[in-house]
């Protein structure tokens, strides 16, 4: 008998490296056999999945050997959309791009809107647009979930995903808000089954039951919209019962800072500060206004106080003047959210319990900002985590502001048991930059582009009160929208709204589909012409790795390489993989290389924008001599520093290799990130890991480790003043005020303090006629799967179907394989149906971007994907319906402009037998061969 081998050799070689199917960002070892690769696995020693590796992950190799990957530099030769090109080589295709971007760079550098997609890069990519000297740039957080994070930095300085986690270890009662899948993908997998496994409690908020959702112990299929109702009708109960953490309150929140409460005051609705700008409160002892961080203050947390000329109100008074309302009871908001008042205040009770009667106190001594000395750490086992689902409404910001302060009243954030945050976060507003978009024509922006406003005064507006963006960012539309209005990018410049640009210049965003609201009508913006015949919009440029929808509508392609064949960096300047108890970075290097016999050949994305900003002269790009300052992005990562010291990389830094976040550089840094497996890590000491905006020792480390420059600890801020600032402007309070049809919404979506409204749509539309809510998720399998070619992945998401709720299913009298026009106010779909049980009544859904258009991605155009699978995209306008004053209104959440997807209304109808959905797009040319029936290459 032959000995069986368990463990057989399955590479000659393995090299590791940092995984690119979604944003994650797990280590994995790349196996190689003959150097082609042969089979992924993760990395066990990686401080993100510890060796757990999704389906996705190692359905990488499918990503790397697509027929659908390009494979040289391409200009287009037939008409915009039709997906005709020639090859041609990187010199012809940098100097054409630069022939197009040298002229407006020296006379109007606004004419260039660069826009990324889910990318990785940020940091560096802003800096290029920075140097370039555009205002217009941003990357897809704005259609994805600015909400989420604005809200958390203007409320306690972070948010979740990279921002921050669940103590996973500690936590017993954890509830999540609209997530499926999520960033953070194999630590929550993980987390959660380490909560299974110990008995916590798992309560999944969302209309659909599926993913992470699927294995909680209580699932609540609240409706669309009403995350913020429910959420503050807990606050409510809460408020009622007077379970809440005053000490933590008192302690860590502006809870007991005064409110100027007079409407005639200047500084109505503002903090009352004394004559060094420091915020008050009132010392119930001494009887009089001190600075809030007085020694030994006392501060009162309820009442009003009369201040000469004026009266004030703390912050927690007007929170129970606002929530312990009426009209946050249980009772009050039972049938818009869907959730029996009973299951509202059963939670609340369970949530009181396990914050206050399950209290941790961990052994380890630590000191304040005050210099107050505490033995223990004390905190509450209670954790939450939320994602698109609350915050892709236009009452996102609002939503998800009101989860942090549920989060905070519990005293349950940056303690044991509770949400901590990850390194470089704690980050509040202060220590983030404000936009910039001063534009002086050959010359660099005078900033970043993207920030958070403090006030009125810092919006991108004009002498004149126009947008300077073409996005509108940061105007009375969306005032803190502090990741860009990507979605608007397109609209805006078919528009001519604000200005006509020149070239719209596009990365890893597939907006000719599935990354844009109105898909059809993209389409045709992206082909428009003028009276002229010409283009309204002259130029675009794209890059991608693959044949995307969007390539047939680019004049000139970048062709990117896989996340196999590039340095990549995963910063902390940018989106870091930290977790809460370690500092950590990653790259990717070339594991394979990037080989494409018989073509041109392709090039990392960022080596090639470096190449054309030498061919552009821009500043920090070239030397006095005109020569590269780097010589590609590999470079860049190892040379390049932010601040003296500071770089994409903060492992191993100066000359000796020792440096910790600060440091000169390392012409050995990529070598050492390569030989300790593709990352650096770091563990913060004990004593800092908790209650890190107010423990010394934390601030301490992240000054030595270059995450800023000097110790900044900050209070929560429970109410946000830069709120309060805009809602003065809108009731006429000010030098900078809003037009005079933006003041009412103004008015109640800068509340200072956390409020719902209805999604904006509602009110434009008979709601009789749409009476569902309809929604897509990211599917597990393809979350953040840039390529749902994946052969692989595609056998598991080949169609979507519309899942139907089974009231709806029975009332239509729907059956297995039947078809439905699903209508908007928008627009017709034809598609699918299926049957789901675990769904909210009113709600229907489908899984996002399985739907392709017939050519792309080097599928068959009879695949699934273009005949069955469907988006619902095509039923979402970027604007809401016309209110008849010719103006255009975003579908955005007024407050940061991100996209409003998920306040979709629809109305459904049983639609007769057929085989193919619709609306049928025609079939794109392909400037790769179609994939053959089966890849299959020997890789033992
Ligand atoms: S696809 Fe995402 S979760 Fe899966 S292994 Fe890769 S980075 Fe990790």
């Amino acid at each position: 008998m032959l000995p069986l081998d368990t463990s057989p050799k399955v590479s000659d070689e393995i090299r590791k490296t940092t995984c690119y199917m979604c944003a994650c960002r797990c280590g994995i070892d790349v196996h190689l056999t003959g150097g082609r690769v042969s089979y992924i696995e993760g990395n066990r020693d990686h401080p993100v999945n510890r060796g757990v590796l999704c389906a996705k992950g190692s359905a990488g190799i499918m990503q790397h050997t697509s027929p659908a990957r390009l494979r040289a530099p391409m200009k287009r030769t037939g008409p915009r959309g039709s997906g005709q090109f020639e090859e041609i080589t990187w010199d012809e295709a940098l100097d054409l791009a630069a022939s197009w971007l040298r002229p407006i760079r020296e006379t109007a550098p606004e004419k260039l809107a660069f826009f990324t997609g889910r990318d990785q890069s940020q940091s560096f990519t802003g800096w290029w647009a920075q140097q370039y000297g555009t205002p217009n740039y941003a990357a897809h957080g704005g259609f994805c979930s600015v909400n989420m994070a604005a809200a958390g930095i203007y409320t306690m300085g972070g948010a979740f995903w990279e921002f921050g986690s669940p103590d996973w270890e500690r936590t017993r009662l954890f509830m999540i808000f609209g997530v499926a899948e999520d960033h953070d993908s194999n630590p929550i997998k993980m987390g959660l089954g380490r909560l299974k496994a110990c008995g916590a409690k798992i309560i999944g908020v969302n209309p659909v039951r599926t993913g992470y959702n699927a294995i909680a112990d209580e699932w609540l299929a609240i409706t669309p919209g009403t995350d913020g109702l429910f959420i503050l009708s807990l606050v409510h109960v809460l408020m009622g019962a007077g379970k809440v953490d005053l000490d933590y309150l008192m302690r860590y929140t502006n809870a007991a800072h005064l409110i100027d409460q007079d409407p005639r005051s200047a500084t109505y609705g503002l903090f009352l500060r004394d004559k060094d700008g420091r915020e008050l409160v009132w010392d119930r002892e001494k009887r009089r206004a001190v600075p809030w961080d007085t020694q030994g203050v006392r501060p009162a947390m309820s009442g009003t106080v009369n201040l000469g000329a004026t009266h004030a109100k703390p912050v927690f008074q007007l929170m129970a003047d606002a929530y312990l309302d009426p009209a946050h009871a249980p009772e009050a908001v039972a049938d818009a959210t869907g959730i029996p008042a009973a299951t509202i205040r059963r939670i609340a009770a369970e949530l009181a319990h396990t914050a206050f009667e399950e209290e941790i106190t961990l052994d380890r001594p630590w000191t304040d900002f005050r210099g107050e000395r505490h033995e223990t750490m004390t905190g509450r086992p209670v954790s939450f985590h939320a994602m698109r689902g609350i915050s892709a409404h236009s009452n996102g910001f609002q939503t998800c502001r009101a989860l942090h302060l549920l989060q905070i009243i519990l005293g349950s954030v940056e303690t044991p048991g509770g949400f901590r945050f990850k390194p470089p976060y704690p980050k509040p507003v202060a220590a983030h930059p404000k936009p910039h978009h001063k534009v002086t024509p050959g010359y660099p922006l005078d900033g970043p582009h993207l920030g958070y406003p403090r006030g009125p005064e810092d919006l991108a507006l004009d002498a004149g009160g126009n947008p300077k963006r073409i996005d509108k960012a940061f105007t009375w539309e969306a005032p803190l929208s502090a990741h860009g209005l990507m979605h608007m990018v397109i609209s805006n410049a078919s528009a001519g709204d604000p200005y006509r640009i020149d070239t719209l210049f596009l990365y890893m965003a597939n907006m000719a589909w599935n990354s844009s609201m109105n898909t059809s009508q993209v389409m045709d913006m992206l082909t428009a012409t003028d009276e002229a015949g010409d283009y309204v919009i002259p130029h675009i440029i794209y890059s991608d790795a693959y044949s995307s929808e969007t390539v047939a509508f680019a004049d000139l392609i970048l062709p990117d390489t896989t996340y196999l064949e590039r340095h990549d960096c995963i910063s902390l300047l940018d989106r870091p993989i930290c977790e809460p108890d370690a500092l950590s970075d990653a790259i990717r290097w070339p594991v394979v290389d990037p080989e494409r016999p018989g073509h041109e050949g392709v090039r990392g994305f960022q080596s090639a924008l470096l190449d054309l900003g030498v061919r552009l002269g821009l500043p920090g790009m070239v030397d006095d001599a005109g020569e590269a300052v780097f010589s590609d992005y590999a470079d860049y990562m190892t040379n390049h520093q932010r601040r003296p010291g500071v770089g994409p990389l903060a492992g191993w830094r100066g000359a000796d290799g020792e440096g910790k976040g600060r440091g000169d550089p390392n012409p050995d840094q990529i070598a050492r990130y390569i030989e300790n497996g593709g990352f650096w890590t770091d563990h913060i000491p004990e004593e800092a890991t908790f209650f890190k905006p107010w423990n010394a020792a934390y601030q301490d480390w992240a000054v030595e480790r270059g995450l800023f420059d000097a110790p900044q600890p900050y209070l929560f801020q429970l109410y946000v003043e830069p709120l309060a600032k805009f809602q003065a402007a809108a009731s006429g309070i000010g030098p900078h005020q809003p037009p005079e049809h933006l003041r009412a919404q103004l008015a109640v979506a800068m509340s200072p303090l956390p409020v719902w409204y209805p999604p904006l749509s509602d009110a434009r539309i008979d709601l009789e006629d749409y009476p569902l809510h309809a929604l897509t998720q990211r599917p597990a399998a393809m979350y953040h799967s840039w390529g749902g070619q994946n052969a692989w992945l595609r056998q598991l998401h080949g169609t979507n179907p519309l899942y139907v709720p089974s009231n709806i299913w029975r009332d239509h009298g729907f059956t297995e394989g039947d078809w439905a026009h699903l209508t908007s106010p928008h627009g017709r779909i034809t598609v699918p149906v299926a049957l789901m049980e675990a769904l909210n009544p009113d709600t229907v859904w489908t899984w996002n971007a399985i739907g392709k258009r017939a050519g792309a991605w080097a599928l068959d155009p009879d695949a699934p994907e273009a005949t069955k699978g469907f988006l619902l995209n095509h039923l979402i306008h970027e604007l809401l319906p016309p209110k008849g004053d010719g103006l255009r209104w975003n579908n955005s959440d007024p407050v940061t402009g991100q996209a409003a997807w998920y306040d979709l209304r629809v109305r459904i109808e049983k639609a007769p037998p057929r085989t193919r959905g619709a609306p049928v797009i025609a079939a794109q040319t392909s400037p790769v061969e179609r994939g053959p029936k089966n890849v299959a290459y020997d890789a033992r």
